[in-house]
């Protein structure tokens, strides 16, 4: 820490992303990326003409890609928010909505971005603890008259809360803010979005980054009514108008236009993980009932940390946390068909020892 950094920072502990190791090629199964590559139509919006105009300043109304998800959502352009990931849009969402001063609560087990930005923006955090199971329990809510934000599947446990469930969470107080982070939704299928229309103190985000194969483009999307959306661009316009860059902005659009292709992507994903989950089950894997596309899951007789450890030197990347109350659990993205027969195939051959 140099002696420059401001003393608001000098505590702040940064957020630790998945490791990206160069070192060998691996089976990445540690940061939710999708297997597929993405839809062909993106790599044809990446065009000559788009690249020949990258002199000028991106669009920063972010006009064609907030028209492309508005249609897949039913709503309106005014509907819609778009940043650089969905990470960026939740900053943008507690920067507004809670910072400075303002106060915020999640569960103590989900998205470890959630405590990093509260730090960062000022923001007293609230981790409401999951139920024994692993559940969330909406009832632990209702008197917080704070924005709540809660990942839905939540993360990195995969299981996910009902839209019932939801809406009774939204309308415990309409006057709080609810922000429901979906990006794992699209495997889940059970998404809030369409209730954006119904209740105003709704936020639902949504990425690129795991069902849409887009990780590397960075985009995350917000639904939500107008207002709130007005205040989330006072938000983007007072910090990074230009936040979607040009190439981002055709990409995104074709992706989304290209629901077939992607459909077929989720299913695939959603048939792997359930047949895994069953094998893992055969194996004596204690496995939550993720409805996300990674596999939360502990053994009786093997160390968390010990089977990411091997599966590591056998050249397979998973994620352990080693965090209280998680530590006995690894969490397994789940891939191509052929990566979990590998998978599993090793954690067979570490279970014999
Ligand atoms: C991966 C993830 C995100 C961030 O995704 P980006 O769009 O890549 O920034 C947000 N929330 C949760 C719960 C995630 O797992």
């Amino acid at each position: 820490m140099s002696k420059f950094l401001s003393n608001l920072y000098s505590s702040l502990e940064a957020y630790t992303p998945g490791e990206q190791p160069k070192d060998k090629a691996y089976i990445k199964l540690n940061t939710n990326e999708s297997p597929f590559p993405p839809s062909p139509e993106v790599v044809k919006a990446i065009n000559d003409d788009v690249i020949n105009d990258l002199n000028l300043y991106p669009d920063p109304e972010v006009s064609m890609l907030r028209t492309a998800i508005a249609e897949r959502f039913g709503v309106n352009k005014e509907n819609i928010f778009v940043g650089n990931g969905s990470d960026d849009v939740i900053a943008f969402s507690v920067m507004a909505f809670c910072g400075r001063g303002g106060r915020l609560a999640c569960p103590d087990i989900t998205y470890g971005f959630y405590p990093v930005y509260a730090q960062l923006f000022g923001v007293e955090l609230t981790e409401v603890p999951l139920k024994e199971d692993f559940t969330v329990s909406i009832d632990h809510y209702k008197n917080f008259e704070c924005p709540v934000i809660i990942a839905n599947p939540n993360a990195p446990t995969g299981l996910m809360l009902s839209l019932t469930e939801v809406e009774a969470l939204i309308n415990q107080n309409l006057d709080r803010l609810v922000i429901m982070d979906e990006a794992y939704m699209d495997f889940g299928k059970a998404s809030a979005a369409e209730l954006t229309k119904k209740y105003s103190n709704l936020i639902v985000i949504q990425t690129f980054s795991k069902s849409r194969s887009l990780a590397g483009l960075r985009v995350g999307f917000a639904v939500a009514n107008e207002e709130i959306i007005r205040d989330l661009e006072t938000m983007r316009f007072s910090f990074n108008p230009y936040n979607i860059n040009s190439l981002t902005l055709r990409a995104a659009s074709a992706a989304i236009k290209d629901k077939a292709y992607y459909d077929d992507c989720i299913d695939k994903i959603i048939e792997n993980r359930e047949e895994t989950k069953i094998t893992l089950k055969e194996m004596g894997f204690k496995v939550l009932d993720s409805k996300s596309n990674f596999i939360f899951a502990s053994h009786p007789d093997l160390s968390a940390k010990n089977l990411y450890e091997e599966l590591k030197n056998r050249g397979i990347l998973v994620r352990y946390f080693g965090k209280e109350r998680i530590k006995d659990f690894v969490r397994i993205t789940v891939g191509s068909k052929e990566q979990m027969q590998k998978v599993t195939e090793e954690i067979k051959n570490i279970l014999k020892g």
